[in-house]
């Protein structure tokens, strides 16, 4: 088993769980031995990833914000850095939204399936008539109350709320840039300890993931196919729908959004730059890590792109932490599609919500495998929606991963070459080499 990449494990569980499934339908099994014995491997999968939430966002944020330095003193550079990163990551939430909003790949299930799955899911998150109730009593400005908190232990405690921890991370890390430097470093460094021990964890979780796939996909098609196999089947096109719907919005990324960019503010060509960032891309997709990928990238973009130093070693490890454009597109459809497959409506300030919220998960989720599919509980959460619900979009989740971590990795690269060309330099063609060993991926 060892031998075999985890990706790869990872899809067998997933093939292997709908085997079972089908298997378990049509010789008509007792459900009762995979509720009793199956159903409890996805549970402690999910619970695992829930319970990494917190500590994962706390840490990653702060360590982010103490990242940047000095407030006072934040270059130009870093100023127009982050005004693009936020604007290539807004445009990939609000393209993940249209094409959600356009195909509505959860709308393929029956209402019927869709109501189903509600009580399956619903435990978590009261009955859809009093969410609704509640929306409708509030005060427009409920939303900003709800994202400070009265209490942050509380806010992290049962059924956490994400946007007030997200809250609390920021101000905790802007803060720490106030006070004097040799009071802040040994909690910076706390942090960024933290920080790299909850990576760790998240690598002992994925380990699990492939049983947890099988447990989950082959519990879910038991659990829906109950008197009605048929049903079992239409999740599995819906969840075909989707998985093309987040291909489909990262493709239009690679293809259309970054080649404007490059249009409007560099003098490169689109195919000179893709032709450079290919390895680091190759390694993206092969590791699903922005952070592994780093050190190529930087590379890449130094050596083969020729940008300077002093704007790729600012720009790209920033952006390996911030700016995740793949992940973020992928969390719009995502929240869209468990909302959609649950059978709620969003209204359009939850589609807003979810721009805000999505965006804010991607700058927290850390650039590890599976992160972006953790941080996807906060902007569920903000809107109403079952945490629990991400069990249906765990099982294409591996491959979405090493997809949207390609595209995490050129949007790097890409703000790197606009933030170069906007500083007067011209990249596009390879520095003199130096003498070490090409890396041959
Ligand atoms: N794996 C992604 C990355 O490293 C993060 C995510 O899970 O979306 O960029």
């Amino acid at each position: 088993m060892k031998r075999i990449p985890l990706h790869i494990q990872i899809v067998l569980g997933l093939v292997l769980g709908l085997i079972f499934g089908w298997l378990s339908i049509q010789f008509g099994w007792d459900p009762a031995f995979t509720s009793n014995w199956i159903k409890p491997i996805g549970t402690i999968f999910i619970n695992a990833l829930k319970m990494i939430a917190v500590p994962l966002v706390v840490a990653s944020l702060i360590v982010g914000v103490a990242n940047l330095g000095d407030i006072s003193k934040l270059s130009r550079i870093g100023g127009k850095t982050i005004l693009v990163y936020l604007c290539t990551t807004v445009i990939a939430v609000t393209l993940g939204l249209l094409i959600a909003n356009i195909v509505q790949p959860g709308k393929i299930l029956p209402t019927a399936t869709r109501d189903e799955l509600m009580q399956l899911y619903q435990a978590d998150a009261g009955s859809k008539e009093a969410t609704a109730e509640l929306v409708q009593n509030q005060s427009p400005l409920q939303p900003i109350v709800d994202i400070v908190p009265d209490n942050i232990f509380a806010a992290t405690g049962d059924n956490a709320r994400m946007l007030q921890v997200v809250f609390f991370a920021l101000i905790m890390g802007v803060a720490l840039l106030k006070i004097p430097k040799e009071k802040g470093a040994p909690v910076v460094r706390f942090f960024d300890g933290l920080n790299d021990i909850i990576i760790t964890i998240v690598e002992f979780i994925m380990l699990l993931a492939p049983y947890g796939v099988f447990a989950l996909m082959a519990s879910l098609m038991v659990e829906l196919a109950g008197d009605n196999p048929e049903r079992a089947f239409q999740l599995l096109k819906a969840l075909g729908m989707y998985t093309l719907c987040v291909i489909g919005g990262l493709a239009l990324m690679v293809l259309v959004v970054y080649p404007t960019l490059f249009k409007l503010f560099t003098r490169m060509k689109y195919g000179r730059f893709f032709q450079g960032i290919r390895p680091a891309q190759l390694l993206a997709f092969t590791t699903s890590s922005s952070s592994a990928t780093l050190p190529v990238t930087m590379r890449q973009v130094e050596e083969e792109l020729g940008v300077s130093e002093e704007v790729s070693s600012f720009v790209l490890p920033l952006g390996a932490t911030i700016n995740m454009d793949g992940t973020s597109l992928y969390q719009s459809v995502a929240a869209v599609f468990i909302a959609q497959a649950l059978g709620m409506g969003l209204t359009l300030p939850q589609q807003l919500m979810i721009v805000l919220t999505a965006t804010l998960a991607s700058i927290g989720s850390a650039g590890v495998p599976g992160a972006g599919l953790v941080m996807l509980i906060i902007v569920l959460e903000a809107i109403g929606v079952p945490a629990a619900g991400i069990a249906l979009i765990i099982a294409p989740d591996r491959i979405l991963d090493m997809c949207r971590t390609v595209v995490n990795v050129t949007g790097d690269a890409s703000v790197a070459m606009v933030v170069a060309s906007t500083e007067g330099e011209t990249p596009g063609s390879p520095r003199p080499k130096l003498a070490k060993d090409p890396i041959v991926i």
